[in-house]
């Protein structure tokens, strides 16, 4: 516990705008003790500043550090001082003076304090003194972890993080379904560029990653082989494989799932005559034929002189998407009856072949094999005329060179088109009738052959790979009942499936190239390393990497609500009999979403809990007279994106009200109701929770945090209605990390609102 806090200013930070000997001597008069030595420094991040912190741990004067000055989110490294000294970093620098927006529109003058300026970092500075008082030393939960991945998969990706992990010196054991290495990659006549200039097919080299695998001593690869369970926990899993018909057990620490991807079922290709016409042949079977080296017509064996790529389909798979749209609608229905035990455990009951949805996934992979297709005619039929038709080409990044490269072939022709039609032209060739070619105007090209897309279905939308035998988060409807790629939370956290300590590569992840799938199989490998490491230090392995909080549970007031079980995103709570819950720690990410579900505050962190952020909120100066002192609002803000957004538009000179006080919370889902109750009680006008993107398309780093955060506003309106406070007071936003220009405006606007409104009328009480 933090009974002796060393409180720090740095001057440097603080731009000489705030009257630093005055929060000093303000620390001095309200904390006595407790804040045993309260300094200045004329540069605290110097390695002067830290040495005089260090000096006084060392004196033993101090046990906790409390640094006033730039933002948390910067140099964090330097501010540590060992696992047995808590720091709080009070952010000064871009939450009050840097942001600082004067009411009436003085620019601040150094030297010339404003009123409300310091009282602003008057109640900041407190706000962390108290965080400190109310923080225990985290101890961490270690597991004895098996240093030991299992990788799923023996393709491109599989094979890449098998040689990574076991490149870092850890073992792996490598199962693949089939009775050969090599998956899709050992299909595929050449892949499109690997490496620069990016403008030429090239081989895969596929066989050498095969070769280095088998030649590793660090890999033990089993073929033939599949899960049949994985039992326990990241760092200590049990896993029962089925090896050529017979039952082994092995315990591994980590996961990577590497099982790649399958063609699309063909049907819905037959309105453009697949299945009719002889020489209609999906990519697929056009790398086939180019692998074999005998690219020909199946009708005369003939070389085709002209082959044309078509990537436009404009209305003619409309049906197909009406029709998926309409299963999607009918099991989200479905979904939405299910009760709360149904809703647990791995779904199987995803619409197996979402064609439509997948074709349109990948539409990267289409575009680009289209023109290393293209090529290889060129390559097979030096005479021969490539046509590509596409609606919409889509080569991002470096691809454009390959782009490029084929527009300056004479002998591949690219138009923006949409086929109207395709129809037998007699003797084997297929006429196809083009509408809004950049040509503007129809058109009707016969072809010895067309080559129509192959949409890659993740494996993980046939078949549950992983058989967890343990309890999992609430699904989200959107990834589970459809497309069935592996979850992850895609734009921050690529490789990070929901399961901790089981991480997703390649195309079972996401439709890729194999460029992409082997930064993907590294990044997956070390996070695979990173979850042993962690597992073993008792930490948590992401996001929030190195926490060594975990929750903690005084179950003497437990009434076994099983809130906190049904909450928790990651399913890393169970329950006894009787309904307790029963912590997992290395399946905990230490999101507090169960701290926020529980009506006990049974839940709390040594770092944080529902006490401290309550102890923090009190600190809040609220004037009793808002004529006079102005507003007074709270924003509880998500420290995964709502913070740095705030951090990033101070340090851009966006500036706001100086009437909100900012605290940061792990999630959304972590705050408590009890705590906007209380803010509003002591006459806080108004309470802004800023959290991550939620539903179909959601940036919640803890998956359901924001959107659990968001149902939970109704109880909290209905406690406001009960205490005669207008429910618009507390309001929820979503933003996003690099919303940073916008978040200022939210801001303003929601304190406008809220000014209109009045004073809380409990202001005062
Ligand atoms: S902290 Fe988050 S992940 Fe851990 S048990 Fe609570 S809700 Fe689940
Ligand atoms: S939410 Fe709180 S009271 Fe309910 S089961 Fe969980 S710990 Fe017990």
């Amino acid at each position: 516990m933090a009974d002796k806090i060393g409180v720090y200013f740095d001057e440097a930070s603080l731009g000489g705008v705030l009257d630093i000997q005055k929060l000093v001597e303000g620390v001095q008069r309200k904390w006595g003790d407790l804040c045993p030595v309260v300094k200045i420094h004329p540069h605290l991040s110097s390695a002067e500043g830290r040495a005089m912190i260090q000096a006084d741990i060392d004196a033993g004067a101090i046990n906790a550090v409390c640094a006033c000055g730039s933002s948390p989110r910067v140099e964090w490294e330097f501010y540590q001082f060992g696992p047995e000294i808590l720091v709080d970093r009070v952010n000064l620098r871009e939450l009050c003076t840097l942001c600082y927006n004067d009411p009436c529109g003085e620019p601040v003058v150094a030297g010339q304090t404003p009123e409300l300026l310091q009282k602003m970092a008057t109640d900041y500075v407190n706000m962390g003194i108290v965080k400190l008082q109310k923080a225990n030393v985290p101890d961490g939960d270690m597991v004895e972890a098996v240093k030991h991945v299992l990788v799923i998969g023996g393709g491109w990706s599989g094979l890449t993080a098998a040689l990574d992990v076991a490149k870092a010196g850890y073992a792996v054991t490598l199962v693949e379904k089939q009775d050969s290495l090599g998956g899709a990659a050992v299909g595929m006549y050449k892949t499109i560029p690997l490496r620069h200039p990016y403008d030429k097919a090239q081989n895969t080299g596929v066989e050498k990653k095969i070769a280095d695998v088998q030649a590793s001593d660090k890999i033990d690869v089993l073929l033939k082989s599949e899960i049949v369970s994985i039992a326990g926990a990241p760092g200590a899993y049990d896993v029962t494989l089925k090896v050529a018909g017979e039952e082994r057990s092995l315990a591994i620490g980590s996961v990577v799932i590497a099982t790649g991807w399958v063609p699309q079922e063909t049907s819905y290709l037959k309105p453009l005559g697949y299945g009719k016409l002889k020489n209609v042949v999906t990519s697929r079977e056009f790398e086939a034929m180019a692998k074999a080296g005998n690219i020909v017509r199946a009708t005369d064996g003939e070389k085709p002189a002209r082959v044309m790529f078509l990537l436009g389909f404009g209305d003619t798979l409309a049906p197909f998407a009406v029709k998926e749209e309409e299963a999607r609608a009918a099991a989200l229905a479905a979904a939405d009856t299910k009760t709360k035990d149904e809703d647990e455990g791995p779904k199987t009951n995803f619409v197996k072949q979402d064609t439509y949805k997948h074709l349109l996934y990948s539409a990267e992979l289409t575009s680009l094999t289209a023109l290393k297709q293209a090529n290889y005619v060129r390559e097979f039929m030096p005479q021969g005329m490539a046509f590509v038709v596409y609606e919409h080409m889509m080569v991002p990044g470096i691809n454009e060179l390959y782009y490029k490269a084929a527009q300056n072939d004479p002998g591949v022709m690219m138009t923006k088109g949409v086929v109207n039609a395709v129809r037998d032209g007699g003797d084997g060739d297929i006429v196809v009738v083009l509408t809004d070619t950049l040509l503007g105007e129809k058109i009707e090209l016969e072809v010895d052959m067309l080559v129509l897309p192959t949409a890659m279905v993740p494996t993980t939308a046939l078949d549950p790979i992983l058989k967890l035998q343990y309890r999992q988060g609430p699904a989200m409807p959107d990834l589970e009942l459809f497309s069935g790629y592996a979850d992850s939370n895609y734009i921050c956290f690529p490789y990070e499936t929901r399961r901790t300590g089981i991480y997703a590569a390649g195309a079972v992840r996401q439709p890729m190239t194999l460029a992409t799938a082997e930064v993907d199989a590294a990044g997956a490998a070390l996070k695979a390393v990173q979850c042993l490491e962690s597992a073993n230090r008792g930490m948590a392995v992401h996001p929030r990497s190195g926490d060594l909080s975990f929750p903690k549970f005084n179950l003497v007031r437990c009434t076994q609500c099983k809130r906190c079980t049904e909450e928790c995103p990651f399913g890393a709570l169970d329950e006894d009999e009787k309904g307790n819950p029963m912590p997992n720690t290395s399946r905990c990410r230490r999101c507090g979403t169960c701290m926020g579900a529980c009506p006990e505050r049974v839940i709390s962190f040594d770092n944080y809990n529902v006490d401290q952020i309550g102890s923090m909120i009190k600190q809040v100066d609220v004037p009793d007279d808002m004529a006079v002192g102005g507003p007074r609002m709270l924003i509880l803000a998500c420290e995964n994106d709502a913070y740095p957004a705030l951090d990033m538009a101070a340090l851009r000179g966006k500036k706001w009200s100086p009437y909100v006080r900012i605290v940061p919370v792990r999630c959304l889902g972590s705050v408590n109701t009890i705590w906007i109750a209380d803010a509003m009680s002591k006459g806080t006008d108004g309470c802004l929770l800023l959290g991550c993107k939620y539903g179909e398309d959601y940036q919640c780093h803890f998956v359901k945090g924001s959107e659990l955060c968001n149902r939970r506003m109704a109880n909290i309106g209905e406690t406001l209605g009960k205490l005669g406070i207008e429910t618009e007071r507390v309001q929820q936003l979503q933003v996003a990390i690099d919303e940073y220009d916008k978040v200022p405006a939210m801001i303003d606007k929601f304190v406008d609102d809220i000014t209109k409104l009045g004073p809380n009328p409990f202001k005062g009480y």
